[in-house]
């Protein structure tokens, strides 16, 4: 290259001469010229050439003293080493002093040409090298800077997620922001709910006297502008202020913004005695940190809300008189209110518990059950301990699991009560002067003819007679039910009962040429009572056969269940519309349609099935769809 520097150090007039006219000047290199080894030297400091031809040997200062006191100061520029008398020995030590070739006097003017040049490119190649390795050094320590930040970043992040403390966040927030500004000191300030002020939250190496009660008003301060502008700010001149008697060298402020109440505070990092100052790349990590810090006060305040309406809520609860426990999605319980301690008795604090595990009444516990597997709400009477009957029922809601809410029904029971023990004691009544009229009309056409008319007149009163009869005598069966009185419980076998009715059905339904088909198969045993058994199958097989049409077909099947029997009466009849489908098992109810007004009834059937199941703790239902048929269900306890 051209315009290069060399420096030729040398008491020999001739090899100066030589060096300049047949290799330098022809190179077109500029050259500087030194007699002796001390010139040399004082060139070579001031001028810094691009090389050195450096002799061996010289007044004042020979070459290898020029070499020492180079590589004493450091000096890296490359050298020719010239010298009449080679040796070995010489070679090794010049070698040694960082020398970059070796040539024996008289040279070539063309080889020491082409040394020059091939030094020269040596050392440029090495310079080449050298600003590369310091490139990728300085990439490198700034990519270990990132990463650090990286990390401290994500730490923080990922910390937010866990913690719920805004303060304990805030603290993490200014230790990080120091950290990763390589500022003196931070802090954090707040926007005081309503006020005019900014509040320090959190500080990080602050003068102790200030970080007792940080207080700067946003009117007229540095950090207010900013809250004002919602802007960083960046300040390293003329001493600026953090506050009155806080002055530092050098600040760095970025707002602290949340998406739904704007700008609530500032992060700041000062320097009060390093003059350095802060810079956009600082700002950047900065905000990064406040975004961290607003995140986690919009936590915490979504958190006070969710709390407060939490109170809100359990305070409502718990003053309601009724019981009231709410579960989450896996029946753990997570509220329980007063009335639902006392009325069932819970031990000591149960929140937190497997409603299963912490209540132990078996219609509760059949209840939580049967929710786990019906979506709708479920329903069950409950008595508890000290004689309350309650009505509870079990919903199901989205998000949060599930609400049990018990009504007390005592005194709607006793009410139940009193007017069936009335409708009792009529029925009762009613029936010696039915049997009276009964006799007397039976006397009729025995003390004399009667006409035609007359006839069919006595007939009708004598079938009204029947149904009254029987109206009464369903009437007095139900009272005796749900009073319970007469109830003669054994262990019996509930498919020899159904085999029974099964057979006294069948000449019935052949007489409607209806198929009935049963397959009796041996159940465990139930504890009840026969007569009131058999009951409910003929009530439910009565009723398969007379709402369905001619040549139907009707099914009775009982199979055995965990710890039930359960006995399906299927029929491909009429169907019942649901709407009704709630109702029927309600005394006196009966579908009103075309369809079934030509069928008798008392609507009290189906309300003796019930009590009659109920009353052997166990369950009976309907799934029933108009035109294509009905299926009776009910299940019962089996003996343990
Ligand atoms: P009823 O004496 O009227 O049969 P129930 O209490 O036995 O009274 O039944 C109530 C009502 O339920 C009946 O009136 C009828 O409308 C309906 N129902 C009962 N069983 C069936 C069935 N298998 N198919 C269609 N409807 C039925």
């Amino acid at each position: 290259m051209a315009d290069e520097r060399v420096l030729v150090v040398d008491d020999s007039t001739e090899v100066q001469e030589a060096l300049r006219n047949l290799v330098l000047e022809p190179g077109g290199y500029r050259i500087l010229t030194a007699d002796d080894g001390m010139e040399g030297l004082r060139l070579a400091l001031e001028e810094s050439p691009d090389l050195i031809i450096l002799d061996a040997r010289m007044p004042r200062m020979d070459g290898i003293e020029v070499l020492k006191e180079l590589k004493n100061r450091n000096v890296q520029i490359p050298v020719i080493f010239t010298t009449f008398h080679g040796s070995e020995d010489l070679a090794v030590k010049v070698f040694r002093l960082g020398v970059q070739d070796y040539v024996i006097k008289p040279f070539e003017p063309r080889e020491m040409q082409s040394t020059v040049k091939r030094v020269l490119e040596d050392a440029h190649l090495r310079a080449e090298r050298d600003r590369s390795f310091r490139q990728i050094q300085a990439a490198n320590e700034r990519l270990q800077q990132q990463l650090e930040e990286m990390q401290t970043l994500f730490r923080i992040g990922r910390s937010i997620g866990t913690l719920l403390d805004a303060e304990t966040v805030f603290d993490q927030v200014v230790e990080a922001a120091v950290s990763v500004s390589k500022a003196e000191e931070g802090f954090l300030l707040l926007k005081e709910e309503g006020g005019e002020e900014l509040v320090l939250q959190a500080a990080k190496n602050l003068d102790e006297r200030m970080a007792g009660g940080l207080r700067v008003q946003i009117e007229d301060s540095l950090a207010g502008e900013v809250m004002r502008t919602g802007k960083p700010m960046l300040m390293s001149r003329g001493r600026p202020k953090v506050s009155t008697g806080y002055l530092v060298n050098a600040l760095a402020y970025v707002p602290l913004k949340t998406p739904e109440r704007g700008i609530m505070g500032v992060l700041g990092v000062v320097n009060r005695r390093s003059e350095r100052a802060f810079g956009e790349h600082e700002v950047r990590l900065l905000s990064a940190l406040a975004g961290y810090a607003a995140v986690a006060l919009e936590n915490a305040h979504l958190y006070d809300r969710a709390e407060s309406e939490r109170l809100k809520l359990r305070t409502v609860l718990q003053e309601t008189g009724e019981p009231v426990i709410v579960l989450d999605s896996r029946q753990h319980i997570l509220l329980c209110n007063e009335a639902a301690y006392s009325a069932l008795d819970l031990p000591g604090d149960v929140v937190g518990r497997l409603a299963k595990a912490a209540i132990q009444h078996p219609a509760l516990r059949a209840l939580l059950r049967s929710a786990l597997t019906r979506r709708r709400t479920a329903r069950t009477q409950v008595e508890v301990e000290d004689g309350r009957i309650f009505s509870a029922e079990l919903t199901r809601i989205e998000g949060v699991g599930y609400v049990l809410m018990m009504q007390d029904i005592t005194q709607l029971k006793e009410l139940d009560r009193i007017k069936s023990e009335f409708v009792f004691t009529v029925s009762h009544d009613l029936r010696t002067p039915l049997t009276t009229i009964q006799g007397y009309v039976s006397l009729l056409d025995r003390v004399g003819p009667l006409n035609e008319q007359q006839q069919e007149f006595v007939e009708r009163i004598r079938t009204s007679i029947v149904d009254i009869t029987s109206l009464i005598s369903e009437l007095l069966d139900l009272g005796r039910i749900e009073a319970g009185y007469d109830l003669e419980m054994e262990p019996l076998h509930l498919e020899a009962v159904i085999d029974h009715v099964v057979e006294e059905f069948r000449p019935v339904a052949a007489e409607k040429n209806q198929e009935l088909r049963w397959t009796p198969r041996t159940l465990p045993l139930v504890h009840g009572d026969r007569q009131r058994l058999r009951q409910v199958v003929e009530n439910l097989l009565n009723n398969a056969l007379k709402y369905t049409q001619e040549g139907g077909r009707i099914a009775v099947e009982a199979t055995e269940g965990k710890d039930h029997v359960v006995v399906h009466v299927a029929d491909n009849g009429i169907g019942i519309p649901a709407a009704d489908q709630p109702y029927i098992f309600e005394r006196f109810y009966r579908v009103e349609s075309t369809q079934t007004q030509d069928f008798k009834g008392t609507g009290l059937g189906l309300t003796i099935v019930r009590s009659v199941v109920e009353k052997h703790g166990g369950r009976v239902w309907v799934e029933s769809r108009p035109g294509v048929g009905s299926v009776f269900t009910f299940v019962l306890p089996t003996l343990e």
